[in-house]
């Protein structure tokens, strides 16, 4: 179908210029009856809000709900700092989902088999629905595990003052939630962009205290963490740049100031920094992060040659081309507008 018919066709449809062009900023052209059934619906909402040029991203739960299998199994998690010990988390069954990455290391998923899609960057953050602790990692907070009747404690144990403060600024982060007005603060599925993101920024005020209280790998993950919003961002139509930008200085920040805890994630920032920039058309930074790929390359070239038989350093060498390969092909496609057009 052409723009045009396009266009018709959801004029038809909705009734109404406004909802029509609602539905091309929020779905784009494929016509869904779902979405059609949804914003109509909420048709006087959307169009107030619409011109009102509030953001209109309260896109409806129907967004889940397609043919196939759920390929996604929920966990009682416990809140290491309010003791709340009904935390959902959701998890993604095991090969459900084939997994790709955008250009910044998004996962991007689409259904295997049976399993329907499930952009699990919308669920992957747990949320304490008592005190809004946050994050991705399970391993954060503690749970009862059944078969044993143990109980695992999270990881952030041995930062007692951090988990203090997290309890201490309870407030600053329900205060947050309560700037945004979100009808349904319980983080549970289906979750809008809107929550899916606020989850996320949850999620970066945790963190940003990790880094208060000296632990390493924090810039990465503020990093990451943004670049998902990027992404989320950009699927809804959303202007993405000032996140990217955010991502760009906090992955630069990271190579500068040593803050990865691994030589795989070390390299990761790097890449991330020069692809980013690229994006962002930073050509000054380009050049000087590319020297400092070079840099490593011979680092690693030379402990290598000093370690031949040294299967540490022949991992070191293989990670380092990994990323520098990426790091040139970015770099290639540098002017290649449909390279960068989903990113
Ligand atoms: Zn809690």
């Amino acid at each position: 179908m052409s723009d045009e018919a396009i266009s018709r066709r959801l004029k038809m449809l909705l009734q109404e210029d406004d909802l029509v062009e609602i539905y091309l900023a929020n779905y784009g052209e494929n016509i869904n009856i779902a979405h059609i059934k949804e914003l109509k619906e909420n048709a006087t909402t959307l169009i107030a809000s619409f011109k009102a040029h509030k953001p209109i991203k309260r896109e409806s739960p129907v967004e889940s709900i397609g043919i196939g299998d759920d390929p996604i199994y929920e966990a009682t998690l416990i809140c290491p700092v309010c003791k709340e010990r009904n935390v959902t988390s959701y998890n993604l069954r095991a090969k459900s989902q084939f997994i790709t990455e955008n250009h910044f290391l998004v996962p991007l998923y689409a259904g295997i088999g049976k399993y329907r899609k499930e952009n699990f960057t919308k669920l992957a953050t747990t949320v304490c629905q008592n005190c809004l602790f946050a994050s991705p990692d399970p391993k954060d907070f503690s749970k009862f595990i059944e078969y044993t009747e143990k109980f695992q404690d999270s990881q952030l144990k041995i930062h007692p003052k951090l988990l203090f403060h997290l309890e201490d600024t309870t407030s600053e982060r329900l205060g947050f939630l309560r700037a945004h007005d979100i009808f349904d603060p319980q983080f549970l599925r289906p979750r809008t962009t809107e929550v899916a993101i606020l989850s996320i920024r949850l999620s970066i005020m945790r963190a940003e205290l990790e880094q208060e209280h000296d632990l390493r790998n924090t810039k990465y993950k503020i990093g990451a963490y943004n670049l998902k919003i990027a992404q989320l961002q950009k699927e809804s139509g959303i202007d993405n740049v000032e996140t990217l930008k955010i991502a760009a200085e906090l992955m630069e920040s990271a190579v500068i100031n040593s803050d990865c805890n691994s030589f795989d994630l070390e390299m990761q920032a790097l890449y991330l920094t020069i692809a980013l920039n690229i994006k962002l058309r930073n050509k000054d930074k380009i050049s000087g992060y590319m020297k400092v790929m070079k840099d490593i390359e011979m680092e690693v070239a030379e402990e290598l040659k000093q370690n031949q038989e040294n299967i540490k350093y022949k991992q070191k060498f293989a990670t380092m081309e990994q990323w520098e390969k990426r790091a040139k092909t970015a770099l290639e496609y540098r002017d290649e507008e449909e390279y960068w057009a989903n990113v």
